[in-house]
């Protein structure tokens, strides 16, 4: 069965923009699909709709054959602008929603560190994060969507913010932990060397309005294969 089954999902704002034309796509249990296209082409509103941030005004969206309703710890969330809480540390982030879930401290922290480790940022866990650089606060942002232990990935642009050195650094990261982890990932894109580079299905998407207009199995380029 499928983790995610997104089906005949239109969307069309208050106003009447067509954001997204009815829409089918099945996740696999392990896939890491890009979804790539030009700006505009409802990328975002597929994943905001997926992450329960927003309503399809058609057709039905099931993670694990459960509608999607709302927000959810199952779906693990990375955005362009890192998103961290100011006034948390490193640590402190990452233990969000275990804290938000009645942990105790011990276990929260048993659970984040190995995380923080896996991104590199063991020796800064008490910094906060406009004491980091874009590229150690979107490890971050990571290592607090991956101790959540979500079904699936979600990440909009996650690398858009940063430079390009940086950017590739945060992809191989990235693929590094999807292999070990055996994470399910949906990763939007509007860079085509991004798209190709991380994903086993690249989803093609266009404007006017947005639809699906391709979906590739891609051979992964990364070197471990
Ligand atoms: P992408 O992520 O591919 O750049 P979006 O999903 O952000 O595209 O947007 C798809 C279309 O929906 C665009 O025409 C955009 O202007 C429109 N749109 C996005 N969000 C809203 C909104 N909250 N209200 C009205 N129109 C929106
Ligand atoms: P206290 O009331 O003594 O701060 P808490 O249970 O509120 O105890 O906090 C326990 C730990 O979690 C402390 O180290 C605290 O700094 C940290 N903390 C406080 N607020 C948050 C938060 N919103 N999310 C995550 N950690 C937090």
């Amino acid at each position: 069965a499928p983790v995610l089954q997104v089906s005949a999902v239109g969307k069309t704002f208050a106003g009447g923009t067509v954001a997204l034309q009815s829409t089918d796509l099945q996740v696999q249990e392990n896939d890491f699909i890009t979804i790539l296209g030009p700006s505009g082409c409802g990328k975002s509103t597929l994943l905001r709709m997926v992450a329960g941030l927003d309503t399809p005004t058609g057709g039905s969206i099931a993670l694990d054959g459960k509608q999607v309703t709302g927000p959810g710890a199952d779906r693990g969330m990375v955005f362009q602008s890192y998103t961290l809480f100011p006034w948390l540390t490193v640590l402190q982030n990452v233990c969000f929603g275990l804290r938000e879930k009645g942990l105790p401290l011990a276990e929260q922290h048993a659970i984040a560190r190995p995380f923080i480790a896996k991104v590199g940022l063991s020796q800064f866990e008490h910094h906060y994060p406009k004491q980091l650089s874009g590229g150690m606060q979107q490890r971050t942002a990571l290592a607090r969507a991956l101790a959540n232990a979500p079904r699936i990935l979600l990440m909009d642009e996650p690398f858009g913010a940063l430079d390009h050195q940086t950017r590739e650094l945060m992809q191989e990261l990235l693929l590094g932990i999807w292999e070990e982890e055996r994470k399910t990932v949906l990763f939007v894109t509007h860079d085509i060397d991004e798209a190709i580079f991380m994903a086993n299905r690249v989803v093609v998407m266009s404007a006017r309005p947005g639809r699906i207009k391709c979906d590739l199995p891609v051979p992964l380029a990364h070197p471990r294969h």
